[in-house]
């Protein structure tokens, strides 16, 4: 397992106000029905680069993002289909939504991602 240092950027904690970063996208991922987007932010403060996957559900209450680094060279394996194993994958992701009360957590391990 790759080791990811924090460094205490914006992009690790990201509020309402953090905007410094680019987004592309990467698609849908349709598993279990979730369509959840997938999409790579680069942050331009550090210029690490994330992969961005956001559950909005129809529930409002239960809208939910998680968020983890990935480098330059894993970048291109990345997948709608595999994002969710890849963030399960790494050290540590950054979290947050209306399901967790807006809250912005670190998180590890597998993704709550019960409809
Ligand atoms: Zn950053």
């Amino acid at each position: 397992m790759n080791k990811i240092p924090k460094i205490g950027c914006a992009c690790e904690k990201p509020t309402s106000t953090y905007t410094e970063y680019r987004t592309s996208e990467i698609g849908i991922d349709h598993t279990n029905g979730r369509d959840a987007k997938v999409a790579i932010q680069q942050c331009k403060l550090c210029q690490r680069i994330w992969i961005y996957y956001f559950m909005k559900s129809e529930n409002p209450q239960s809208d939910r993002w998680y968020k983890g680094i990935v480098t330059k060279k894993d970048r291109p394996n990345i997948t709608p289909e595999n994002a969710v194993e890849f963030l399960e994958s790494l050290e540590w992701y950054v979290y947050g939504g209306s399901y967790f009360e807006d809250k912005i957590e670190f998180g590890e391990g597998k993704l709550n991602l019960d409809l």
